[in-house]
Order: structure tokens, then C-alpha cells, then sequence
């Protein structure tokens, strides 16, 4: 078998997500065997590193020795089970385990099978709060501009990718968008927690107006991944969390991406201090093994639905692979990871070391910004640097970037303009380095007309 053989056959029979089709008529897609570490391996024998944590879920490689121990082991054990009317050790020892890890107030754990799924049953369930306190004229959200939140119909909704999102407008429910405090948007001599300041009292205005009508507010912590790694300061979200609390409405962190130590932290909402009402986990949860994800919540919001059957106040959502025994060993064994072994300080001298081997991209003519917050970084490629007017998306500049490190051994997959790192924590130092090249020299034949 060999990579040519392998690409006709998938090309005849699959759909792949996120994929003009037709562009394979001339970008090759590629069939990997085996993965190792931060290596994948293609059936013609190419390896390519995996810069992008295979779509930011891996966290220890792949292949991890001891994850793939604990699936096997589970698996010898029970592959699955009905998670309504019965229950298992796993899904008990990982509730158990993220109520410890997680901010106080929150102490019950929902399952579900994926992030866009998780981030519905925030909306519902805080939806469902208010209904069961006898406020159901609130049916809102407010989100911010260039976030995002998944692709089934209501996180879609709630998110502001238009490339995702325009198309399906008509279908949506409509939040309120107020404006993101990106620091990308900063004035001249402004930092990134005075737009995180400037950029919240339009939240502010939106609560006040809103007021009534909100049932929660939906926030990526720290940095929106999708809409471009565009990151801002943490202040923004302890003035959220004190907010929301005047204004009476749910605080909802979209964790997904972000959690599991990505931004130097555990969970993102630590460095401000604050505890959402519903935080939202998947990707890196099972550590990019197997397709599962958490809404944790409070004590609070679990009473408003606890009452006699015949009342209807119940949450009667379900997917068939709730809780599933596989995923949620995954989990447990990826914490123990966490336990074992000093991950967050190594990954400040990995982040460290990324943020060196990247500096220099900073000056380079068509690079608007290098950012970085913890083990993510970002380079912004653009037109004209002193205006930071983007290239039209039409052209495909990342696009180069992403073929050019193929040709090198090297997964980068820009999101439109902007390059990015988001590795897997097993990442040496050399291998960033090696990274940094090739991200610097596909830039620079993007950039060059
Ligand atoms: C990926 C992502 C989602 C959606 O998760 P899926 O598992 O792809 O459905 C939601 N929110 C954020 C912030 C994400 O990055």
C-alpha cells in the first residue's frame, strides 16, 4: 500500500471536513500509517511534524505509551455502556477528578461526545435555568465578534466566523455580538489590558440593555483560536465574571481549546481569577485520543432542574456515547500525566523557547504581529505592515505556508493569514527551532509576489 493508491480510494468514497473537495484535484492529500510522539508518518515513509496538535487536541504525542496502556486495559474491562440508569468507574473517577481540578462553584460534571455538542448543552442548560426560575423571556446569548464556538446549528450561532458561518445565517439563532478586546486592535501606545478595558463597555452597554433577556455570556478565555489565535488580557474576564454577576446572567467559558494547559495555565480562567458558571471541555481532554467532552457546572444550576419527574424541569438531553468507558480513560490516564510529571513548567521553558525561536519573524516585512500566550503562537502575515492591512483571503497565503512545510517534514495549517504553533507538549527545543525555519522561510515565499 502507498500513499498514491490509498488517496484515490479515499478521494472515491470520503467527505473530509473542513475541505473544498476540489482542491485536491491539485493539493495532494495525505494518508498516514502510524504516528509517534510528535511524528506522523505518511505510506510513502514521509514524516511530518505535528506542529498543530492534530487540530489542538493532542497533548503527550501520539502513541503515548501509557494512554494507549489504559485505553487497552479499559478495554478488556467494558467498551461501553448506557449512561442513563447506570454507571461506570471511569466517567465516576473523571467527574470526580475534574470537579478537583476545576474552580470551586463547579461540582457536577455533564458528559458529552464532542466540543460543538458540550458548548449546546451550556446554551440549554443555562436556558433552562432561568425557564425552571420562572424567567422564560430570557432566550439570549451575547458573544464576541471573531469567536467561536463549534459548527452544529446553535454553537454556530453563537460564534462569529463569517467563513463558517454566513452561509447558514438564515438558520441561526441570533446572539448579540459585542466587540472582541483582541489586543490585535490596540491604538498606538496602547496595551493589551487597555483594550481589554476600552473594549468592555460595550459589553457593559449590552448587559444594561439586555438586561432581562440574557440568559448567559459565551467567551473563549484568553485567546480565540478559530477566528485567527487573536488573544487578549486576562482583566477582560474578571470584569466579565464581576458583570455578569451584577447583571444576573450565566458566564459561560468555552474552554475547548484552551484548556488542559495551552495557555500556561491549567484552564485559562485561573489567570483571571474567576470561576465560570459552565466550563466546556473537550480536544485535549482525552489527550487527542478518542472524542469526548465535559460541561462542569455548579451546585446552584444543578438544583433549578432537580425536582419530581412529573414537574418537567429535568435536562433531558442525551447522546447515544455518553460518558463512553474508552474516552473516559483516555482522560484519566492523560490527568495522571499532568500528576506525574511537571507538565505546566516545562511547557513555560518550551513556551519560552518557542517565543526566542520566533522573535525574529516580528521584523519581517509582511509579518503584522508574533503573539503568544503560553504554548500558542501566532504570526499574522499582512500586506502592509504599518497598516497591518491583510492580504484578501482570496489569495491563499497560507496556503502556500502550508504546502511549503509539507515539502519540509512539517504540519503547519494557517488559519487564512495567520501561522501559528499549537504543538504537542512532548516538543523538544530542536525540533522548535526546526519549526521556527520553516514557518520563516514558507512566510517568506508567501509573501513574495
Ligand atoms: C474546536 C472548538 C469547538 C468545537 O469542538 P468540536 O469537538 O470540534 O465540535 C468549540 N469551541 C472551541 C473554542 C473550539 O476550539
Amino acid at each position: 500500500m502507498n500513499n498514491d493508491e490509498l488517496l484515490r480510494r479515499d478521494l472515491a468514497v470520503l467527505w473530509h471536513p473542513c475541505t473544498q473537495m476540489k482542491d485536491h484535484e491539485s493539493l495532494p492529500l495525505i494518508p498516514i500509517r502510524r504516528g509517534e510522539g510528535v511524528w506522523l508518518e505518511d505510506f510513502d515513509g514521509n514524516r511530518y511534524l505535528d506542529a498543530i496538535s492534530s487540530w489542538w487536541v493532542n497533548l503527550f504525542g501520539h502513541a503515548n505509551p501509557s494512554i494507549n496502556q489504559a485505553i487497552r486495559d479499559q478495554l478488556e474491562r467494558l467498551e461501553h455502556v448506557i449512561l442513563a440508569g447506570f454507571g461506570h468507574q471511569p466517567a465516576i473517577e473523571l467527574a470526580e477528578r475534574l470537579v478537583a481540578l476545576t474552580p470551586q462553584p463547579l461540582t457536577r460534571c455533564f458528559y458529552t461526545d464532542n466540543g460543538s455538542s458540550a458548548v449546546e448543552v451550556a446554551l440549554k442548560m443555562s436556558f433552562h435555568y432561568w425557564r425552571n426560575h420562572g424567567q422564560p423571556r430570557r432566550t439570549r446569548f451575547i458573544s464576541l465578534s471573531g469567536s467561536y464556538h463549534g459548527e452544529t446549528l446553535g454553537a454556530l450561532a453563537v460564534g462569529d466566523v463569517a467563513l463558517y458561518k454566513e452561509t447558514y445565517g438564515p438558520l441561526l439563532l441570533e446572539p448579540i455580538i459585542v466587540p472582541s478586546p483582541d489586543a490585535w486592535n490596540r491604538e498606538p501606545g496602547e496595551r493589551a489590558a487597555d483594550v481589554a478595558e476600552r473594549r468592555f463597555a460595550a459589553m457593559e452597554a449590552a448587559l444594561e440593555q439586555h438586561s432581562g433577556e440574557v440568559c448567559a455570556v459565551i467567551v473563549e478565555p484568553l485567546v480565540q483560536c478559530a477566528g485567527g489565535m487573536r488573544m487578549y488580557d486576562p482583566v477582560y474576564l474578571t470584569r466579565l465574571r464581576e458583570a455578569c454577576d451584577r447583571h444576573n446572567v450565566h458566564l459561560i467559558a468555552d474552554e475547548i481549546a484552551v484548556g488542559f494547559g495551552r495557555t500556561g495555565t491549567l484552564f485559562a480562567c485561573e489567570q483571571a481569577g474567576i470561576s465560570p458558571d459552565f466550563l466546556c471541555l473537550s480536544k485535549g481532554l482525552t489527550g487527542g485520543y478518542l472524542p469526548l467532552a465535559a460541561v462542569l457546572t455548579s451546585d446552584d444550576v444543578y438544583r433549578a432542574f432537580y425536582d419530581d419527574y412529573t414537574t418537567l424541569r429535568a435536562f433531558l438531553h442525551s447522546h447515544s456515547y455518553t460518558g463512553n468507558p474508552l474516552g473516559c480513560a483516555a482522560a484519566l490516564a492523560t490527568l495522571d500525566l499532568f500528576e506525574q510529571q511537571p507538565v505546566l513548567e516545562r511547557n513555560r521553558q518550551l513556551a519560552a523557547h518557542m517565543g526566542r525561536a520566533f522573535a525574529h519573524l516580528a521584523d519581517h516585512p509582511h509579518v503584522g504581529e508574533v503573539r503568544q500566550t503560553g504554548m500558542i503562537l501566532a504570526a499574522e502575515m499582512v500586506r502592509d505592515k504599518a497598516s497591518r492591512e491583510p492580504y484578501p483571503w482570496q489569495e491563499r497565503r497560507g496556503l502556500t505556508v502550508y504546502r511549503h512545510a509539507l515539502e519540509r517534514g512539517a504540519l503547519l495549517r494557517p488559519l487564512g493569514n495567520v501561522v501559528y504553533l499549537m504543538p504537542p507538549y512532548v516538543i523538544t527545543e530542536a525540533q522548535i527551532d526546526r519549526l521556527a525555519e520553516v514557518a520563516s522561510a514558507g512566510i517568506t515565499r508567501a509573501t513574495t509576489d
